[in-house]
């Protein structure tokens, strides 16, 4: 069972690693610097640190860069930047690149053993063959033969031009993954880290259970489309004769309204739908925290899921829901009012003239948060919804100061309200109330804001294998609206998350510089809220 340290609240969701030893488990993370991470990366990051630190062992992070022609430098700093983000600390980067030399020493010994062999069938004949069991007419050339093809493979030379290394398992085999696949190909693109060094790559299937075995792994962590593969990965194992590694299955997530794809993702960036990697929208790392996800929220997500095999359709509300609960706590309150529907409420009787500091607490209920002094005078803007719904002599509550009585409702000729008369009632019952507005004193400090709401970039909830994602895209999703707040929201800094009242929870875009450069405020879903309601 799990060790004592590990069992957290969170460990009932992530069932303890057969066969793991207290002190020896070694795990791995191993992106492809092809992307940025996602959400889906994060689980199988977060997992693989879970159980590292549970057992007091050794978690790698290894950049799985084996294919040139999709991996970039960009992509290894974006992964190490959002790493260090959530909080990984990894015991050991790796790269599989430097492993090369290795793995290639051991396909030599592969094909000296009689277990590969070199094959130029076409891609589109392979499948078939592999679809139907047919062996390749090159299956039995000899040893010699497929050393001296694999070395010009190499070395780029045109001899070898369309062969690549096939392990020599089974084609007969039910599982189809077992079907002679392929484990090194040329690839002239130059590598990011390893330039024109190499002109020939191992495939991930090749790659990765001997770089496992060679790094330590204990327990490799894999998502449950890997099933199939698993047969594979302990064939290279004990064909090559190297040291055992476990896996350990665990379910993928997805999520609703959301492609999580390097490739898809990438698209959305080329055409130029989403303002780059970190979009708020995006699904990523830095997309959600950049919504305003908290690290603290994602973990606790994500670890709640935990390690089952079952495949889920995750729902945004319930995302959400967790990060409210880390967030409103600590969210510093704040007024705003909609610019383009804000109503005069003229006060009448305050005690004093011009205007007023009220000191107020910046958390009704975290003394720790401190406080603001918010202005009062004699004209205030307030909402018109909140006009609208006014009758006179009645009294309202200016939230954060107290009553007033309404004395007149003014309107133009269309029926609309210019502005509204109150008189100051100190006297009068908050509880008794049936409207609390916010309210904002006209005062020159009145900070300007524009608040950004988003929807979802896919309009269909679950994408099922024969959609293509690009028929279903939600025609806007994004939308923004002027409004006028607090001065003291002219100190915010970037990511700085916030509740304005009444509206919701918000996260710095950025923050206030002049009139002319307002502060931008992303809403936060909250997971009760439809987004762009
Ligand atoms: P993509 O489809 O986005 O390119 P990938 O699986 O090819 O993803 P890798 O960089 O190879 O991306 O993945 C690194 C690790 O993250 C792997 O262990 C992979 O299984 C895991 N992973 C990727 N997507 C998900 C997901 N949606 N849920 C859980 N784990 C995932
Ligand atoms: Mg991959
Ligand atoms: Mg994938």
């Amino acid at each position: 069972s799990l060790p004592e340290s590990a069992k957290g609240k969170t460990s009932g969701n992530c069932p303890p690693l057969e066969g793991a030893i207290v002190g020896q488990v070694v795990t791995r993370f191993p992106p492809e610097p092809s992307g940025y991470l996602h959400i889906g990366h994060i689980k199988a990051c977060l997992l693989n640190d879970y159980y590292a630190r549970a057992y007091q062992g050794k978690l790698i992070v290894r950049f799985d860069d084996t294919n040139p022609s999709k991996e970039k430098d960009e992509f290894e700093q974006a992964i190490l930047a959002d790493l260090a983000r959530l909080n990984i600390k990894a015991d050991m980067v790796t790269y599989t690149s430097d492993s090369f030399p290795q793995i290639t020493e051991l396909a030599r010994q592969l094909i000296r053993e009689g277990n590969g062999y070199m094959d130029n069938t076409s891609q589109e004949q392979m499948r078939d063959e592999r679809m139907h069991g047919i062996e390749s007419t090159l299956r039995n050339t000899d040893v010699a033969t497929n050393l001296a093809l694999f070395e010009k493979m190499l070395q780029g030379h045109p001899d070898a031009d369309g062969y690549c290394l096939r392990g020599k398992i089974d084609m007969q085999a039910k599982n189809k993954t077992l079907r002679d696949p392929v484990f090194f190909r040329a690839n002239a693109t130059p590598h990011h880290r390893t330039g024109t060094k190499y002109k020939a790559y191992p495939t991930y299937d090749f790659a990765c259970p001997i770089v496992d075995s060679n790094e330590g792994v204990t327990h490799a962590l894999r998502t449950t489309e890997y099933n199939d593969r698993d047969a594979q990965y302990q064939w290279v194992l004990e064909a090559l004769k190297l040291r055992k590694v476990r896996i350990h299955a665990f379910a993928r997530m997805n999520f609703v309204h959301s492609v999580l794809s390097k490739r898809k993702l990438q698209w959305f960036v080329d055409e130029g739908i989403v303002e780059g990697w970190y979009d708020p929208r995006f699904p990523t790392v830095q997309g959600v925290l950049r919504r305003g996800v908290t690290v603290e929220a994602l973990r606790e997500f994500i670890l709640s899921q935990g390690a089952s095999r079952r495949i889920v359709d995750m729902e945004w509300d319930k995302f959400w829901t967790i990060n409210k609960r880390v967030i409103d706590p600590i969210a510093r309150r704040f007024f705003a009012i909609d610019a383009e529907r804000a109503v005069r409420l003229n006060v009448h009787g305050l005690p004093f003239t011009g205007v007023q500091g009220l000191p107020t607490a910046l958390h009704p209920k975290n003394p720790e948060l401190g406080h603001t002094v918010k202005r009062l005078s004699s004209s205030l803007l307030i909402e018109r919804d909140d006009a609208n719904s006014f009758t006179v002599g009645e009294d309202v509550t200016l939230m954060r100061y107290g009553n007033v009585t309404i004395t007149a409702i003014n309107k133009n000729s269309d029926g609309e309200i210019v502005s509204v008369d109150a008189k100051d009632h100190p006297e009068g019952d908050f509880k008794k109330t049936k409207l609390k507005i916010t309210w904002l004193a006209q005062v020159d400090d009145i900070v300007p804001a524009t608040l950004v709401e988003f929807d979802h970039l896919i309009s269909k909830p679950k994408l099922e294998e024969n959609d293509n994602f690009k028929d279903h895209l939600t025609p806007v999703t994004r939308a923004e609206m002027h409004a006028l707040g607090d001065h003291g929201l002219r100190n915010l800094q970037y990511g700085d998350v916030i509740q304005l009242e009444r509206r919701g929870y918000f996260r710095v875009d950025s923050p206030y510089v002049s009139k002319d450069k307002p502060l931008v405020l992303f809403m936060i879903p909250d997971g009760k809220q439809r987004a762009m309601s």
